[in-house]
């Protein structure tokens, strides 16, 4: 099934699904619980539009590569095209918020940082990328205190705030757009908080987006 970009309500966004783009350890907590140093400038990948599917859809990843990981991450969807921008116009250009999971296969991940190798299998497979429906963004566009939060099977996994990330959203963006032009319909992936673990068949996921939005997913088997 095409993944299509929507409103709360379910009427569709009338975007296209574009790449999205990802910075990790964006929260010094989730950094230090992986054994990672906090970043100087942040640490940038890209999944493909193929990574994106419905997070409402249950979550499936490839079989043969050992544990699979949630990283629940607040999702800025773009309206616009941004090359090489300021805060101000980043932050301008975010037409919905919302959640999305980093979903990472951190045995093969590990196995390619040890060797020195691009992560791109771990993180950019086929369907990496669930992603929720936007909601439009905040009054005032202050994307300084989105709260998050992920439960598993009942127990609060997952809890953050934009207010803890190393690089606030729109110097975030504006980042980004110096070394990959942003166009409309793509998103941006912000970081995970400390709290990541591996998933397993059948687990309950609700994700929720404080104030703004809950959702629920599950995954499959
Ligand atoms: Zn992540």
């Amino acid at each position: 099934m095409i993944y299509q970009h929507r409103w709360l309500d379910g009427r569709p966004i009338h975007l296209p699904a574009g790449k999205a783009v990802c910075v990790g350890r964006n929260y010094a907590a989730h950094a230090r619980e992986l054994g990672n140093e906090v970043p100087e400038s942040p640490i940038l990948f890209i999944k493909s539009r193929n990574a994106l599917v419905d997070l409402e859809r249950p979550l499936m990843w490839p079989a043969d590569a050992g544990a699979c990981h949630f990283e629940t991450e607040i999702a800025l969807l773009i309206g616009a095209s941004l090359h090489d921008v300021t805060p101000a116009a980043a932050a301008a250009a975010i037409t919905g918020i919302g959640l999305a999971l980093d979903l990472t296969l951190r045995d093969l991940q590990n196995e390619l940082k040890t060797a020195g190798h691009p992560w791109e299998r771990a993180k950019a497979f086929d369907g990496a990328c669930p992603v929720s429906r936007f909601a439009p963004p905040p009054r005032g566009r202050d994307f300084s205190a989105l709260g998050l939060r992920a439960v598993v099977n009942g127990e609060v996994r997952q809890r953050g705030n934009s207010g803890q990330m190393l690089f606030a959203i729109p110097e975030l963006l504006a980042y980004m757009s110096h070394w990959f032009t942003l166009e409309p319909g793509d998103i941006v992936l912000t970081g995970t908080p400390e709290g990541v673990g591996p998933l397993h068949s059948g687990d309950e996921l609700k994700l929720e987006l404080d104030g703004v939005a809950g959702f629920a997913t599950r995954v499959a088997g």
